[in-house]
């Protein structure tokens, strides 16, 4: 479904990483990919991984850094040519900040959680199109935590709010490019970043048992999305948040099977 087209994919850091699993399905769907990762701790861990999809570029960049951001997008293009397939797969926000009264959040954890996860997409979008020859698709992730209230997510709810409407404004503006701009939403997956989140254990097991589809959703279902989101197929879809959840977000009320 991908063969010939080039893709980059930002925010891996192990192979738990929701970046990992889109990579290895764009790679399967015949892809080229290219991979960027934080800082430089995380290349021990990131760089045997990148060695078993055939794939020659794995660079640091840390989105808090204009330059870092445009060195990864000339040397992405030097190597590739060209870039059909933007993920962003990036989110950070201060552990006491999300784990403590939403009120108490603090003005530098604010505007850290919004720059890291939300002000990167925009200027990763930007620097991408020059490359962006043909058209392209742009994948970022949120969660369902945007739209309604969950317990210990608090600013980085916030920051998704704002980052799904970027992903509105940015297909607005680079739809006369064919730059499609859209957002996975996974229902919890337990990752890196994950284990930051009080209760995350709780919180799968809830899924599992009052989604529609009783289950999780794993990596490798939002990577098999991703692909969809990347490929021809939706060549019409732009601005839109798909929720990749089980069905858990279609719930008003969250009762449990066995007591139905
Ligand atoms: P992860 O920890 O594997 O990935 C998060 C990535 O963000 C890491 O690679 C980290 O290094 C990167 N990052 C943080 N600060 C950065 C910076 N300054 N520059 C560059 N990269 C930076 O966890 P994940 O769960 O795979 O998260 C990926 C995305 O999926 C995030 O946007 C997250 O909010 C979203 N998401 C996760 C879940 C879940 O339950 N795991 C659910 C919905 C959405």
């Amino acid at each position: 479904m991908l063969t010939g087209k080039n893709a980059l994919i930002t925010g891996i850091a192990n192979k738990n990483s929701i970046a990992w699993a889109i990579a290895q399905a764009l790679h399967e769907q015949g892809a080229a990919v290219g991979l960027s990762y934080a800082h430089d701790k995380l290349a021990r861990r990131v760089n045997p991984l990148v060695a078993t999809l055939d794939c020659d570029f794995a660079q640091k960049c840390d989105v808090q850094s204009d330059d870092e951001i445009a060195q990864l997008m000339t040397d992405f293009g030097a190597r590739f040519g060209r870039l059909d397939i933007l993920v962003h797969a990036i989110a950070y926000a201060e552990r006491d900040d999300i784990n403590g009264r939403f009120s108490e959040t603090g003005r530098d954890g604010f505007a850290a959680a919004m720059d890291v996860s939300v002000y990167s997409l925009i200027a990763l979008a930007r620097a991408a199109q020059p490359w962006m020859k043909n058209g392209g698709s742009i994948i970022t992730l949120s969660y369902y935590g945007a739209q309604k209230v969950f317990p210990k997510y608090n600013v980085m709810g916030v920051a998704k709010a704002a980052l799904e409407a970027s992903v509105r404004y940015l297909a607005a503006d680079l739809g006369a490019q064919q730059i499609r701009v859209n957002a996975l939403s996974p229902g919890p997956i337990k990752t890196l970043s994950a284990g930051a989140f009080g209760g995350f254990n709780q919180m799968l097991e809830h899924v599992a048992e009052v989604s529609p589809l009783q289950r999780n959703v794993t990596q490798a279902d939002v990577g098999n999305a991703a692909v969809f989101l990347a490929s021809d197929l939706a060549a019409t879809i732009t601005g839109e948040v798909m929720q990749v959840d089980s069905g858990y977000h279609t719930l008003g009320m969250t009762m449990p099977s066995h007591s139905a």
